[in-house]
């Protein structure tokens, strides 16, 4: 990309907003402000683009595709501006232009096209992957409204649609020429031909165009723009009449419309099921459809292509795949599983029953009747290899098809070479229980590649103050190469530094303060403890056991009056799925309980409580800087691995958790003296579920401190509950308790206690922030990309042409 100064700049930033909208700049909105920036900065990169991906296609490079029904990419201008390398020549420019970038940028829609941690995962990764240079595609469904837009109305959640695109989308560019045709419904038959070759014929499927939207995944100041390619579901042009009623239109759109429809009924099931077959379909054939250009034998594939399945959502890849081969290509079952394999490697996100994928057969048969054939005939073929080794039992654990359902996991492990889970004890709890059976049979595809995030976006976008005082002490190598963080250990006794840690977190706790005051007319004190908890509401994130605290804090300082504490706001960001009824009810309990707190004088504002509304990438850029506290309190052996918690350690919070995901390996990086762990280990619980012996009322009714808290839930306490109390209180007392929160409550307490005591301690406090900061190196997703493409995807070492003989 060409340099370009200040002056340059504000000259075609001008004539850029001159040629879109017809006026001047000054007169406009901030959305046309950022509509003309966005077009501008797509000119910059334009020509990157063609020529990465060019030149890939040249060097006939292998090329990873990253399947993912969630991509969580935030506001994207000042990360393209980053990566540019002229955040702050545009800054200035616009500065002297009267306009400031912050306002500017403020004009971009947040794209809800993710849930939570395993969306922001996806788009992490391509941005690791262009910033390393790799050669990485994301492939995924363009959503109209994606997730809801969260509203609380009397302290309840309700879910509206975000209209994210309505002013457009300045970064995708609509690629009709690559669409692709997605088949539903109908029948097949298979019909020999003169040769006796078995082929396919469907009849009466339903055909939907699918339409590519791809979007430049910009890499950090080194020239290579990747592609994410999301897809859009259409009539085809010219057969609206095949479409005749509304019914039947309004069927094809939504297949990408919503993210995570409401599935707790057939129709929901039925669109879901949809909408994963129309991204993976979309995409294997996309990616056939490249290598098919490469002019290469079929059995090279593998070497030239790796297909990621980003948790079981995409696994009908697997099926695609097989049938594309072999149905379109002419390959043989043999030739098409071996090559399939070699092809597709998969994530597992969660250990949660509930979240195992499993479709009915019936459903799937009605909707994707040759692709049931196949997964039919995959696990046909298993269970007659497999028992012979492994006996009947044990295989039959691992059928792909039991009980009338198909159930993804298992289909993605067999139908891959590599497994992976999220952090080290994650993949442990994987190989030793929750997929032990097929650790016996492929020990070799199992792996760990522990999440990691991107520094580019949590510090350098979201803690500029950080990012100078890093830059500053350590120099700007760390950038580039993370690990570099830990020469800031160096200025652990320096109390200048230790100074300026504090006044940086300072400036970011008064510009959210701002924030909160503004748009929620809450007035929090800046030097108070911020205690943070976001992530999506779940019980087993335990953000109940939080509330528990809250409630115990309230107690203590109503019993002692003028007590002498470090004040805290505790702030929670945090969506429910729509059809979660309880996690719903935690939503209403946390606003009751605010509302009831902030309007209570007699606190002397030693407590506030903070919901923010519809959190996303763009409050948790402003939430985590201004982090003190960050809570990391799912029950042990729960949470695949987290990332919220490294974004905070990251920015200089301590961490209060139980030893589960990655906040292990973040215990093991900063050390004990600088990290918050109580409750149970993974063990103990096991131990305790294995004993069948847990008695939460026995808890209640001996821990005074347990019962009078739970106790708020019932009694009227907590102004505004309905039947939330009594609900609460009974999974807590009478349904004992399946997350153990009264067994660690204590624990939990306690480790809040000892925070307000350090807490006092300013300078102590500030270095072992410093040390947290100086430790979260590792977790840069760049590192954990390489190991992908080193270890899983083999980018570098394939098979060329010339090798084979
Ligand atoms: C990082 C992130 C998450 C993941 O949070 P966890 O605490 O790891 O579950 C979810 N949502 C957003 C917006 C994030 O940035």
């Amino acid at each position: 990309m060409q340099k370009m100064d200040v002056s340059q700049f504000k000259d075609r930033y001008k004539k850029k907003f001159q040629e879109r909208f017809a006026f001047n700049y000054e007169n406009a909105t901030k959305q046309e402000q950022f509509v003309a920036l966005g077009h501008l900065v797509k000119d910059l990169y334009s020509s990157d683009w063609k020529e990465t991906v060019d030149t890939y296609q040249e060097n006939k490079q292998k090329q990873v595709y990253y399947f993912s029904m969630e991509f969580l990419p935030g506001r994207m201008l000042k990360s393209n501006l980053l990566n540019l390398g002229i955040l702050d020549v545009v800054q200035e420019g616009l500065a002297e232009l009267g306009l400031d970038l912050d306002e500017v940028a403020s004009g971009e829609m947040d794209p809800a096209l993710g849930n939570g941690g395993l969306g922001r995962l996806a788009s992490c990764f391509m941005d690791s992957l262009a910033s390393t240079g790799l050669p990485g595609n994301g492939n995924g469904i363009r959503y109209r409204y994606g997730l809801f837009k969260q509203k609380f109305i009397d302290g309840h959640q309700i879910e509206l649609p975000e209209n994210w695109l309505r002013n457009g989308n300045v970064w995708e560019v609509r690629r009709e020429n690559k669409a692709v045709t997605v088949r539903f419904g109908g029948q097949v038959s298979l019909e020999p031909d003169n040769e006796g070759n078995m082929h396919v014929t469907y009849h009466n499927t339903q055909n939907i165009l699918a339409v590519p939207y791809d979007t430049a995944m910009v890499g950090y100041q080194n020239g290579t723009v990747n592609n994410l390619r999301l897809w859009s579901a259409e009539i085809p042009y010219g057969e609206e009449y095949l479409f005749p009623t509304e019914e039947e239109r309004n069927g094809v759109k939504q297949i990408t419309e919503y993210l995570y429809p409401d599935d707790s009924n057939y129709e929901g099931l039925l669109l879901r099921l949809k909408q994963e077959y129309f991204f993976s379909s979309a995409g294997v054939q996309s990616v056939v459809r490249y290598f098919k250009q490469l002019n290469l034998d079929w059995s090279y594939l593998p070497d030239k292509i790796a297909i990621h399945i980003n948790d079981t959502h995409p696994t009908l890849a697997i099926p695609e795949l097989m049938r594309i081969l072999m149905d379109e290509e002419g390959l043989s079952w043999e030739q098409a599983w071996e090559i399939t394999k070699k092809t597709i490697s998969y994530t597992n996100h969660t250990i949660l029953q509930e979240a195992m994928e499993r479709w009915s057969i019936d459903m799937m048969n009605l909707l994707l009747p040759r692709i049931t054939q196949i997964i039919m005939e995959i696990n046909r073929r298993h269970i007659e290899k497999k028992t012979p080794l492994y006996g009947e039992d044990l295989t039959n654990r691992t059928a792909i098809v039991a009980n009338g359902e198909i159930k993804m996991a298992n289909l993605a492990i067999i139908g891959s070479h590599s497994i992976n889970g999220v952090a080290k004890l994650h993949t442990n709890i994987l190989i030793n229980h929750t997929l032990h059976d097929f650790y016996l049979m492929y020990p070799n595809k199992f792996n760990n590649k522990t999440n990691g995030v991107t520094m580019r976006r949590w510090l350098q976008i979201s803690n500029p103050g950080l990012t100078d005082l890093l830059d500053e002490t350590i120099g700007t190598e760390w950038k580039t190469n993370a690990n570099d963080i830990i020469l800031l250990k160096a200025y652990a006794e320096d109390k200048e530094v230790l100074a300026r840690i504090d006044a940086v977190k300072l400036e970011n706790k008064k510009r959210f303060a701002k924030y909160v005051s503004e748009e929620m007319d809450i007035e929090i004190d800046p030097n108070a403890i911020f205690d943070v908890q976001i992530k999506r509401l779940h019980a087993y994130k335990r953000q109940l056991l939080n509330v528990l605290h809250i409630l115990d804090r309230y107690q203590y300082i109503k019993d002692n009056p003028g007590v002498d504490i470090p004040k805290r706001v505790f702030i929670f960001g945090a969506k429910a799925a729509p059809s979660y009824h309880y996690a719903k009810q935690i939503i209403k309990l946390i606003n009751a309980i605010a509302e009831m707190i902030n309007n209570d004088s007699s606190l002397n504002d030693l407590i506030k409580v903070v919901f923010v509304e519809n959190y996303g990438v763009s409050l948790a850029e402003l939430i985590i800087p201004a982090a003190d506290v960050s809570e990391q309190i799912s029950l042990a052996g729960k949470e695949a691995s987290g990332t919220s918690n490294m974004k905070l350690m990251a920015n200089g919070a301590l961490t209060i958790a139980t030893m589960d995901g990655a906040t292990v390996e973040i215990y093991d990086y900063v050390g004990e003296e600088n990290i918050y762990i109580f409750g149970m280990s993974n063990e103990e619980v096991q131990k305790l579920n294995a004993a069948n012996s847990y008695n939460s009322r026995e808890i209640y009714e001996k821990n005074p401190a347990v019962k009078r808290v739970l106790n708020m839930l019932i009694d009227g306490s907590i102004p505004g509950l309905e039947d939330e109390g009594q609900d609460i209180f009974d999974s807590l007392v009478k349904y004992n308790d399946e997350y153990y929160l009264l067994k660690d409550f204590d624990s939990y307490i306690n480790a809040h206690k000892q925070i307000d005591k350090d807490f006092r301690n300013r300078e102590t406090w500030n270095r072992r922030a410093l040390l947290n900061i100086a430790s979260s190196g590792p977790f840069s997703a760049d590192y954990t990309i390489e190991r992908y493409a080193d270890e899983i995807w083999k980018l570098g070492a394939q098979r060329e042409p010339e090798d084979l003989i």
